[in-house]
């Protein structure tokens, strides 16, 4: 299959993200100009950080509060994601339960739904819910060992805490009423996932937040966190309690190179298709796709009718290097168009408009935590595993709970106090890093040209060497 659009030179490449592109970027906010002191200072201008400053605003109007952001509100990938506002997991349930026990774990993945229900809430009350469809999440399965897996799957969510109105396997011709996939064997729906338009979403929350008296001050860069304290390029913050909220770009702290690996994510996407291909596609509501292959991709159709598809081309670069701006190496988006066209073949004289990259901080144990230093007063929350939409909006309320001394149901969950280890010294962090993925890119090649129902082995020892 020949990905013709790739000979088209017209996208664009980088700046940030289509989704900043289609609003237009912003103007900035000012920036620190002096030392300062405040009760809370949050690190990070994305959804951690806003959601954590908007409910200690809601619960305490008196608290004075800094959000301290080296680029602008959004920048990262809060503001360049793929727009999946959903329940699934923010680590793995086997972990959660070995440390904290099957029911802790049921009651994170009970939060995770409460987080979408709330996050779609909050963005309706306060009216950022542009472009924010609540119609659910797919995925499909199009060859025989993903659609055992997608089953296999199945089972499991049973056991972790969705319900029977939580999640409905699908057949062809019911997945085919939804959206025509190309070699579709099955999939499942559920309801609890949200299509948001990220850098609206970002944006919009940011606005809020300020309203409701938080102070961001913008192209301010945190060097170090410090007990109670935050040093800055512009000056120094001192804070009761100082909130880590930077993801993927934690490496960028004193002393945190090792703590979350920068994940690269990137997409690409189309320009509007029009109905006859929409019509053809059959993908009319607002789902969100994924597939179930070992490198995974996933799919959202904005609200102007383009289709824009993720998943991680390029994941890692030697020394956690990648472009702030969010350049896509080619070789990614060969990759990614090449899916889009074997999953919709009409797709093949599509124009690309737009390609761009982010970062996640994936954690060593692949499972997001909460934490906090009481007596440095230092928080921290990240390593949402891909599913930071909702996860950041359960983190905020967590972080809320902890700097207020709440003891709440929030504050119980497994992922609070959860301290996975360091990643390892680098060249073997690359190397491991680039295997696996050259593994899990093999497996997903033999499994569609054997059409064998089992997992493919190079799939099986990439999991248990990373713990996936
Ligand atoms: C391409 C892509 C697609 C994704 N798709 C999805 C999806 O569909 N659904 C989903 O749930 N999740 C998705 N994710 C993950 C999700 O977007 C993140 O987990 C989540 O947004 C993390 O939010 P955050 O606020 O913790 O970090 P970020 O949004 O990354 O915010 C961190 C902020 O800190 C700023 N910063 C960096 N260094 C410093 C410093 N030294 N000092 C001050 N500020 C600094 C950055 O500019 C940035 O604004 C995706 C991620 C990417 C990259």
């Amino acid at each position: 299959m020949t990905p013709r659009t790739l000979t088209s030179p017209t996208f664009v490449n980088g700046d940030v993200s289509f989704w900043h592109r289609s609003i237009g970027m912003p103007g900035r906010r000012a920036s620190l100009d002096s030392n300062l002191a405040v009760d809370v200072a949050i690190v990070g201008g994305g959804l951690t950080g806003l959601w954590t400053a908007y409910y200690l605003k809601k619960s305490r109007p008196d608290l004075d509060i800094a959000i301290l952001e080296r680029e602008f509100v959004g920048f990262g990938a809060s503001g360049r994601n793929g727009g999946w506002m959903s329940a699934e997991p923010v680590g793995q349930f086997r972990r959660y339960a070995k440390s904290r026990g099957v029911e802790a774990a049921r009651d994170l993945q009970r939060a995770m739904f409460e987080a979408v229900d709330e996050s779609v809430a909050v963005a309706q009350q306060e009216g950022f819910d542009d472009d924010l469809v609540r119609d659910g999440l797919i995925h499909v399965a199009t060859n025989a060992a993903q659609l055992s897996r997608a089953r296999h799957h199945l089972d499991e969510m049973k056991q972790q805490g969705w319900g029977a109105e939580d999640v409905f396997e699908l057949d062809p011709r019911e997945l085919s009423e939804r959206i025509r996939v190309d070699g579709v064997q099955g999939g499942y729906w559920t309801p609890h996932c949200a299509r948001v338009h990220p850098a609206k979403y970002t944006r919009g929350l940011g606005d809020v937040v300020e309203t409701l008296g938080v102070r961001i001050f913008e192209s301010t860069t945190a060097v170090q966190v410090e007990p109670r304290r935050v040093t800055t390029t512009q000056g120094t913050v001192r804070a009761g309690y100082v909130v880590e909220a930077l993801e993927g770009y934690t490496l960028s702290l004193k002393g945190k190179a090792r703590k979350l690996l920068p994940m690269n994510s990137s997409m690409v996407i189309t320009e509007p298709l029009g109905d006859t291909v929409l019509d053809e596609i059959g993908w009319t509501g607002g789902e969100l796709v994924g597939d179930v292959a070992h490198s995974f991709t996933y799919m959202h159709r904005t609200a102007d009718g383009r289709i824009a598809i993720g998943g991680r081309g390029v994941p890692y670069n030697f020394r956690s290097s990648f472009d702030l701006n969010g350049r896509t190496a080619d070789s990614a988006v060969a990759q990614l168009q090449h899916r889009l066209v074997e999953l919709f073949p009409s797709l093949r004289d599509t124009r690309l408009e737009h390609t761009w990259s982010g970062v996640l901080g994936a954690p060593r144990d692949w499972c997001a935590s909460v934490n906090f230093d009481r007596e440095a007063g230092i928080l921290s929350a990240g390593g949402y595993v891909g599913h930071g939409l909702s996860g950041t909006n359960l983190s905020g309320r967590i972080l809320r709970d902890l700097i207020l001394g709440k003891d709440t149901a929030l504050t119980r969950l497994p992922l609070v106090g959860r301290h996975a280890r360091n990643w390892e010294f680098e060249p073997i962090r690359w190397i491991g890093a680039t295997a696996l993925y050259a593994a899990y890119r093999h497996a997903d090649n033999r499994e569609y040209a054997t059409n064998d129902p089992s997992t493919n082995w190079a799939a099986k020892v990439a999991n248990l060497v990373s713990g996936r």
